[in-house]
């Protein structure tokens, strides 16, 4: 049996960046808050927790704190609220996410459609930086039929870029002038690349993060388009049935799930196999190149 992780799997820049934001503000004192979930993965979220970050979801009860604004970031007015409470602000704000903020914004007088999850906090909160003529499309949704004069488009920043080619492609026969922001991160497109590529060589792959992950779900979706997959948030939903004799298993996983839980999860497939044979860090790991079979 063959293991191989993707390239660029596990804790991107903004997760990473994030993460040591709240610890330090922690290390420097006083009690600190995240303001939603600091990132999507419910282990790190609980281990910060543990630590002495607390997680407030409501607004109300956030006054004269140290509050870090979560990777996805907030919406404009939330900010604005927590502000004038007299919070200290940590705005670990993905520079990607703020980018798109900054961009939805900048054109916020002209239509715009922000294309991604509309239950997704990201999405809400570019929602509130645009206008009376700013919406949401879906992934796949199709736009209304009628001529726009000038439309703007931007992403969700962990979406399949081909969902964006397409809405592309759908409304520029209906606009006169059309401005099309590319506000999907890289770190993305590479995860996105990487784990499509294992997945055509293997005959199982098994996609680890968060449930609630949007960049984790998109990974699942894409594996399975060309293989056997499916997306799991620790080594304990790990079964027999589930590894259903594969001997070529590719491993992915989302921006936001830590390193532990991949090498956790690698030791479990052989555990469960019956194989001897165990790493204790991530780098251990062979990691899947084009070359690699
Ligand atoms: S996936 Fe991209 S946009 Fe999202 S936090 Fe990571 S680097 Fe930032």
């Amino acid at each position: 049996m063959q293991v191989f992780l993707a390239e660029h799997s596990g804790f991107c820049f903004g997760v990473r960046r994030a993460v040591k934001m709240a610890m330090e503000a922690l290390n420097s004192g006083g009690e600190v808050c995240t303001y939603g979930e600091l990132i999507h993965n419910p282990q790190i979220v609980q281990k910060l927790e543990q630590e002495g970050i607390s997680v407030c979801y409501d607004i109300k009860n956030l006054k004269d704190k140290k509050v870090v604004i979560r990777s996805h970031g907030i919406a404009r007015e939330d900010l604005e609220i927590l502000k004038a409470n007299g919070n200290i602000i940590i705005d670990a704000t993905c520079p990607y996410v703020k980018r798109a903020q900054e961009l939805v914004s900048s054109v916020k007088e002209l239509p715009i459609l922000i294309m991604g999850d509309p239950d997704h906090p990201e999405v809400q909160a570019l929602l509130s930086y645009g206008g009376k003529q700013t919406r949401i499309i879906k992934p796949g949704e199709k736009p209304e039929s009628q001529m726009w004069e000038t439309l703007c488009i931007v992403s969700q920043t962990t979406q399949k870029l081909s969902n964006l080619q397409e809405l592309v492609a759908q409304v520029l026969p209906h606009t006169l002038e059309l401005r099309v922001f590319n506000t999907i991160c890289n770190a993305t497109t590479q995860r996105q690349e990487a784990a499509l590529q294992l997945a055509k060589n293997s005959d199982l792959m098994i996609v680890i993060g968060g449930k609630h992950s949007a960049n984790t779900r998109v990974l699942q979706e894409l594996c399975k388009q060309v293989t056997s997959s499916f997306h799991i948030e620790t080594a304990a939903e790990l079964t027999p049935d589930l590894l259903n004799g594969a001997q070529n298993i590719g491993l992915a996983a989302g921006a936001s799930t830590p390193e532990n839980i991949i090498v956790e999860v690698y030791n479990q497939i052989f555990r469960i196999k019956g194989e001897p044979q165990s790493v204790q860090q991530i780098e251990e790991i062979p990691v899947y190149k084009e070359e690699s079979c």
